[in-house]
């Protein structure tokens, strides 16, 4: 069994309890994790706040840090294809898409660390002639960030970068299921030549992020999960009146028109909700489809489904790997077996594939005739894809906002001033039109709704790691005059 062992303060520890992680693929033990204890989470959290603090850090200019960030962009880089491997056995995740992404992590410190020295302040023309104020962009200190299994190397990215560029301090809490690819990416963070104690990985499940998200020194929380999860964060985080910014699941919309190109609407729907298994907070989980080409479009769904190739996740001839976890699989099944119940057929799929590890098929739900099918409203991690159907654009609108979520949309139609409209009224925090799953270190990811508030990506996301400082400075060398005057 490989050992995973935490990063505190700059040196890898135990933790004060271990774990079993299991594969995926054989529902096995493959590896001890380190567990952190209250009272690890408090070392973590005094090791972020001195490192905050401490001039190696707290005067580094911010050019230097860019620096750091960009040979941390650089290890990554060299070491993708061990990270890559890590993630792919602990969380089932599979190696072709753990591999690109990995390529794209490097890509987001880069830009991160280009962007370090352009956090600009600002200089006020103020109303009054003596004094003179300008703007420090100053980080906001401390921040946890709190990650879910799914691409984890890839959500604590686009914290980290951003987090590190405006000057903070990160305590990162892994999930707890899968948390082997950040312990192992603590290493190049070691290597790279931060100061001890800037960036911190421990482990463990609700306790200990509760005891992160509510603790006194921490300045910020960045959360990546599921609403339930976040309104315990938002309670935990009151505390100390910190902070947040939240990316939480969605209920993705994909609309095809009949006019779009349907060959590459069948693909873009196929990765859509299939990749990842289903795992991505915006998989394109209800096609909406115009009514007149569902019967086509559903026939040529079944048959791209059915043909994907489902295996182990470290080869990289498979498309589909396991669900991360058991409980993520008996969920899927249980969300089908209620939506069939309330009037939803099956398309393909449907059942937990019997075999080891935690394999469940691509399936597909027409819910054309089953509107309260639970598949359409609840968001779960898992590769199922609910159909229903519209006849004009009023009722594909309606469709498509009629969720509590708002992350993302997809639109296929080739008809440009239809798709202007639909942009402009589809409540969702990214539309992707003629494509879908799109993502770059420069443009802003987030949603609405249940799915969040805050932006990950672009210069946005490093502001939001910052606070303004107002400075008032006196021009004048005449006495301060009647001390009871208001200036
Ligand atoms: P989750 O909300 O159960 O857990 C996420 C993290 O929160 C884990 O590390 C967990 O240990 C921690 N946690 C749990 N209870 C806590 C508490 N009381 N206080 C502090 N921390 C706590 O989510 P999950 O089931 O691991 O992941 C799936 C969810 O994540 C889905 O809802 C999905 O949509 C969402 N997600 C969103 C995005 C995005 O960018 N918007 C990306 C990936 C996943």
């Amino acid at each position: 069994m490989q050992i995973f062992q935490h990063y505190i303060g700059g040196e890898f520890s135990e933790g004060a309890a271990q774990f079993d992680s299991l594969d995926p693929a054989t529902g096995t033990p493959w590896a001890r994790m380190a567990e952190a204890s209250v009272a690890d989470v408090d070392r973590a959290v005094a090791a972020a706040r001195n490192a905050f603090f401490a001039p190696d850090w707290a005067d580094m200019t911010a050019t230097a840090r860019g620096k750091l960030l960009m040979r941390l962009a650089d290890l990554i880089a060299e070491n993708g294809d061990q990270l890559a491997r890590i993630e792919t056995r602990d969380t089932g995740k599979i190696i072709r898409e753990t591999s690109a992404q990995i390529a794209y992590v490097a890509e987001y410190f880069r830009y991160y660390a280009g962007l370090a020295d352009k956090i600009e302040g600002a200089h006020l023309p103020i109303d009054k002639p003596d004094m003179e104020v300008w703007l420090r962009r100053e980080p906001v200190g401390v921040v946890a960030a709190v990650v879910p299994w799914n691409s984890q190397l890839f959500l604590s990215a686009v914290k980290i970068g951003p987090a590190l560029a405006a000057g903070c301090t990160v305590v990162l809490k892994a999930s707890e299921d899968g948390p082997a690819p950040m312990l192992e990416f603590a290493r190049l963070f070691d290597q790279a030549g931060f100061p001890k104690g800037v960036f911190n990985v421990i482990t463990g499940g609700a306790e200990v992020g509760a005891a992160l998200t509510s603790h006194r020194d921490v300045d910020h929380v960045a959360f990546t999960g599921g609403p339930e999860t976040a309104r315990h964060i938002v309670r935990n985080s009151a505390e100390n009146l910190a902070s947040t910014s939240l990316e939480l699941g969605g209920k993705s919309p994909f609309i095809v028109f009949a006019d779009a190109d349907l060959d590459s609407a069948v693909n873009a729907q196929v990765s859509g909700i299939f990749a990842a298994t289903g795992q991505s907070c915006v998989a394109g989980s209800r096609l909406v489809i115009e009514a007149g080409i569902k019967d086509d479009f559903l026939a040529r769904l079944k048959a791209k489904a059915e043909a994907i190739v489902i295996g182990d996740p470290g080869d990289m001839a498979t498309e589909v790997g396991p669900l991360c976890t058991l409980r993520q699989r008996d969920h899927a099944a249980s969300v089908i077996e209620a939506s069939i119940k309330a009037g939803a057929k099956l398309v393909t799929g449907g059942a937990a594939l019997e075999r080891d590890g935690f394999y469940f098929p691509p399936t597909i739900l027409d819910c054309t005739d089953a509107p309260d099918a639970p598949c359409l409203t609840t968001e779960f991690f898992g590769p199922v894809l609910s159909v229903t159907s519209f006849t004009d654009e009023a009722q594909a609108i309606a469709i498509a906002n009629d969720t509590d979520f708002g992350l993302a949309a997809g639109l296929f139609t080739q008809n440009l001033t239809r798709a202007h409209r639909m942009i402009r009224r589809i409540r969702s925090g990214i539309v992707w039109v003629n494509t879908y799953r799109a993502v770059s270190p420069i443009a802003p990811f987030g949603g609405h709704g249940l799915s969040g508030h805050g932006r990950e990506g672009g210069m946005q996301a490093a502001l939001d790691y910052t606070k303004v400082k107002a400075v008032w400075l006196r021009t004048s060398d005449d006495p301060i005059p009647d001390p009871f005057v208001m200036r």
